[in-house]
């Protein structure tokens, strides 16, 4: 099949749930909206780098490493859940923060992500930097102290955004269209948020290699729109190739970048709104980086009709809710 030849380790047991969303899909008034709870896998409060983690972390084992490094923001959902994949597979992680003067309130800074970082025992490298420009050196950095303590790094890539990562949303594609057979639904369009872009692209072409035909929108967190394009057609590329397919068809990856706003991890007033929109309609948690703006997505593309009535819609639910403590101050109902 599609994955024989790529080692997984597994970490989960899928699949995760499909649910209707109908409360909030009457709020808006359009499509029928349906929620894939991938924030509901089990692994340190989930999320979707728990998928592309189970064929990084094989690949990290093959090549005999006993410590994973990786970077990200403070409130990076990927250095918690590599963090937590590294102690499953009985391995070190050691992170390079990357602390924006921009950020300096507590809560930012010490809660939410942060918190479970220090629960998992992960070593925190900070590197206080204004921009995002030298990832790479702060990754290797790290990967140095590494080996300067007798320890075998791994680099995972920022978002866990390899094609190898990427394998872990086409083998959710499978999953999606298996459960989709089994619950007798359908769905004309997928929107899901776009970071690294792994997600997006691995759903992408995993969709494509099984014929599936699902519309998928990338709702972007990071970039505009048409750079997001090139970095997610390039990455369904090489997944594709990695599963022995031909690309997907030009025209195939969307992205939107209407959500967006002043850019990453920027709570802006829609993503407010739809956060407390999801909750009180249907208990649903959204996190203000990349789900949130994720529906925010959704929601612009209802009001200017591109999705409507009689459409089904698949939301694809990433995770991120434990950075909703890191933002109290612009989402409590008081503001206080
Ligand atoms: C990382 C992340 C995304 C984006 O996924 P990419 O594969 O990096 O594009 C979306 N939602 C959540 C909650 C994430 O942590």
């Amino acid at each position: 099949m599609l994955f024989a030849h790529h080692p997984r380790h597994r970490l989960f047991d899928g699949p995760t749930p499909l649910e209707p969303l109908p409360r909030l899909s009457a709020a808006l008034g359009g499509p029928e909206i349906w929620a894939k709870r991938d924030d509901a896998i089990p692994l340190a409060m989930g999320g979707n780098k728990v998928r592309k983690l189970e064929f990084i972390l094989a690949d990290a084992l093959a090549a005999s490493a006993d410590t994973l490094v990786t970077c990200g923001a403070v409130q990076s959902n990927h250095a918690r859940l590599t963090a937590a994949a590294a102690r499953r597979a009985g391995m070190a992680c050691d992170l390079a923060l990357i602390e924006r003067v921009a950020r300096q309130d507590s809560d930012y800074l010490l809660s939410g992500n942060r918190l479970l970082l220090d629960l998992l025992d992960a070593t925190v490298h900070r590197f206080p930097i204004e921009a995002d420009a030298n990832l790479d050196g702060a990754m290797e950095e790290v990967a140095r102290r590494v080996r300067a303590r007798g320890g075998v790094p791994y680099k995972v890539p920022e978002g866990g955004g390899s094609p190898v990562g990427g394998l872990g949303y086409a083998a959710a594609a499978l999953e999606l269209v298996q459960q989709c057979h089994a619950a007798g639904v359908a769905f004309d369009h997928a929107v899901v948020g776009s970071g690294s872009g792994g997600t997006h692209a691995g759903l992408v072409a995993g969709l494509h290699a099984l014929g599936a035909h699902v519309a998928v929108t990338g709702i972007c967190v990071r970039r505009n729109a048409a750079a997001q394009k090139v970095r997610v057609e390039d990455l369904a590329s090489r997944i594709s190739a990695l599963l022995g397919h031909p690309p997907p068809p030009t025209g195939t990856v969307r992205t939107d970048d209407a959500a967006l706003g002043p850019g990453y991890g920027v709570l802006t007033e829609a993503v407010r709104e739809v956060i407390h929109l999801a909750a009180r309609t249907e208990g649903l948690l959204l996190d203000p980086v990349y789900t949130g703006k994720a529906m925010a997505g959704l929601v612009a593309m209802v009001r200017r009709g591109e999705l409507g009535r009689g459409q089904r819609v698949l939301f694809v639910h990433t995770g991120g809710a434990p950075a909703l403590f890191a933002y109290r101050a612009g989402l409590a109902r008081d503001g206080a």
